[in-house]
């Protein structure tokens, strides 16, 4: 799988799995927050540093006018875009517009940093006794006094 790292991916210092490419206006935004050794490195030995060609950054722009993107990216954004398209690897990035831009070009995304879990699971507890759900942990049932048992959690989307 081919990544492209946008600066803040970049940033975290964060190892990506795979093939991982930037293109050159990245660089820029990098050394101005502070190119540190170890990033360094790993643009030098891991990262393969590659313009798009100049149709892809036309369909990159044409899609962003088209979904009312287009004031929201800036050029570095736009290159991403259209380098994941040149390389057909997904994107690395936090930025809504650029993965609006990207969805809507048929071009894979993550997000920069993991979500954690996106479903939560919420336990209730039934009573023994008199069948009671309750949503938190009671040491006997308030209603008739039995003991509480942990029962299936249930799904809730967040
Ligand atoms: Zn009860």
């Amino acid at each position: 799988m081919r990544r492209v790292l946008d600066a803040s991916a970049l940033l975290t210092g964060r190892q990506f799995p795979g093939e991982l490419l930037v293109p050159p206006s990245v660089l820029p935004e990098i050394r101005r927050h502070g190119l540190t050794p170890q990033l360094e490195a790993i643009l030098e030995t891991q990262i393969e540093i590659r313009g798009p060609s100049p149709e892809a950054l036309r369909r990159a722009r044409a899609m962003s006018e088209a979904t009312g993107d287009a004031h929201r990216l800036s050029p570095t954004d736009v290159d991403l875009i259209a380098l994941a398209l040149d390389v057909q690897a997904i994107v690395v990035t936090d930025d809504y517009s650029v993965q609006n831009v990207a969805r809507a070009l048929g071009v894979g995304f993550e997000p920069v940093m993991e979500r954690g879990i996106r479903e939560q699971w919420t336990w209730s507890y039934r009573c023994t006794g008199c069948r009671t759900v309750w949503p938190k942990w009671h040491d006997d049932c308030p209603t008739c006094g039995a003991p509480l048992r942990t029962a299936r959690p249930r799904r809730q989307p967040r």
